[in-house]
C-alpha cells in the first residue's frame, strides 16, 4: 500500500500534477526522478496508478497510467459523533476513525465538553485524514463535519431510519442486534466528563441505545475506536 499520494483536484485524463505536501513528499523525502511510478487517488472511490514525468521546484507532473475502481469502504455507512480529545490524542482517534472506515466524524459540544477545534486544527485534522488514507488504502476522504451540538445531532438524525449507539458506562452489555445490511449506523461517545443524565435520556427517549464496553472508564478515543470495532460492518 505504499507510495499512495492524494490530489485535490479530480483525476479526469492522462494527466496529474501534485502540488502543496503531496509534491514536497515526492521531491524532497523520496527524491522522485522521472519513470517512477506511484498510485493516486483523488477521493472519488478509484486509484490511479501512474507515472512521473517531471519533477519541478514544488510540482509533480505525473502521466496517469489507468483508472482502477477499488473499493475498500466499509458495506454500511457508519457515522462517529464523539466529544474531541486534546491535541495528538485528537489525531490518533481521526487516524484510526479513518482506517476503521467511518464515513464521517461529528466533532460534539456536549454539556461537559472542554473544547471544539478551531477552523486551524479542522484543517490539521482533515490533513490527519488524508495521510491516513494513504497509509490505509482508502480511496474515499473520511469527513470531518462542522462541530454540532448534543442535542442538534440528535434532532437531525432523529427521522433516519439508523442503529444508534451511545457508549455509555451504565449501558447494558448485552448483544447488540444486528440490523438489515444496508441501515446507517450513528455512534456517539461522550467527553472525559461523560454525558449529563439528561443529554443521555433525551437520547433514549428518541431510540439510541446504551452500549457498555467494559468495567473500565476508557478515554473517549478509544472508547470511540472500540465503539466503531463492534459496531455492525
Ligand atoms: N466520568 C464519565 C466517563 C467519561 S469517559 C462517565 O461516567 O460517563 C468518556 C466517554 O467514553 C463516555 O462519555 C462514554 O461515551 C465513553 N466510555 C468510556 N468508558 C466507557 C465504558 N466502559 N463503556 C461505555 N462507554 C464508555
Amino acid at each position: 500500500m505504499a507510495d499512495r499520494y492524494f490530489t485535490e483536484s479530480p483525476i479526469h485524463d492522462r494527466r496529474a500534477v501534485l502540488g502543496g505536501p503531496e509534491a514536497h513528499h515526492l521531491i524532497h523525502v523520496i527524491r522522485a526522478k522521472p519513470g517512477m511510478e506511484v498510485t493516486l487517488f483523488d477521493g472519488s472511490g478509484a486509484e490511479f496508478p501512474a507515472r512521473v514525468e517531471r519533477v519541478g521546484r514544488s510540482e509533480v507532473e505525473l502521466e496517469v497510467l489507468e483508472r482502477r475502481e477499488v473499493d475498500r469502504e466499509r458495506r454500511r455507512q457508519v457515522v462517529l459523533a464523539t466529544a474531541l480529545p486534546k491535541g495528538d490524542r485528537q489525531r490518533w482517534l481521526v487516524e484510526k476513525a479513518v482506517e476503521l472506515g467511518i464515513l464521517r466524524i461529528v466533532p460534539l459540544q456536549t454539556e461537559r465538553s472542554v473544547s471544539l477545534p478551531v477552523p486551524k486544527a479542522m484543517d490539521r485534522l482533515r490533513r490527519t485524514v488524508i495521510e491516513a488514507s494513504k497509509q490505509c488504502g482508502r480511496n474515499r476522504l473520511m469527513e470531518i463535519a462542522e462541530p454540532q451540538t448534543w442535542p442538534d445531532f440528535v434532532e437531525q438524525t432523529h427521522e433516519v431510519p439508523a442503529c444508534r449507539w451511545l457508549a455509555h458506562p451504565h449501558g447494558t452489555d448485552q448483544e447488540m442486534a444486528e440490523p438489515g445490511p444496508s441501515v446507517p449506523v450513528f455512534l456517539a461517545v461522550g467527553p472525559e466528563g461523560g454525558f449529563t443524565d439528561e443529554e443521555v435520556s433525551r437520547a433514549v427517549a428518541v431510540g439510541w441505545q446504551l452500549v457498555n464496553l467494559g468495567p473500565r472508564i476508557l478515554r473517549v478515543e478509544t472508547a470511540a475506536v472500540v465503539l466503531a470495532a463492534k459496531a455492525p460492518h
